[in-house]
């Protein structure tokens, strides 16, 4: 399943608070416990390539990039 977030279309529909109440009620989605949906990168917000391992919780690109500061050594 694709991820986009819904609220992309709250720019357009601002201008019309009825039409807006109206799209939330229909199409946010439902609040999760488990899944894909609920793990999110904490420092750029992505929602793929998720590490969730020693509590991390930050998407695969940003580890690479804070890896190093965090004392992971990268061997070879
Ligand atoms: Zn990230």
């Amino acid at each position: 399943m694709t991820y986009s977030d819904y609220r992309k279309v709250f720019k357009q529909l601002k201008a019309k608070p009825t039409k807006m109440q109206k799209y939330i009620k229909h199409n946010a989605p439902k609040a999760r416990k488990y899944g894909r949906s609920t793990k999110k990168c904490r420092r750029c917000g992505r929602p793929g390539g998720h590490i969730g391992k020693y509590g991390l919780a930050v998407c695969r690109s940003c580890f690479r990039e804070i890896a190093t500061s965090l004392g992971f050594k990268k061997y070879n």
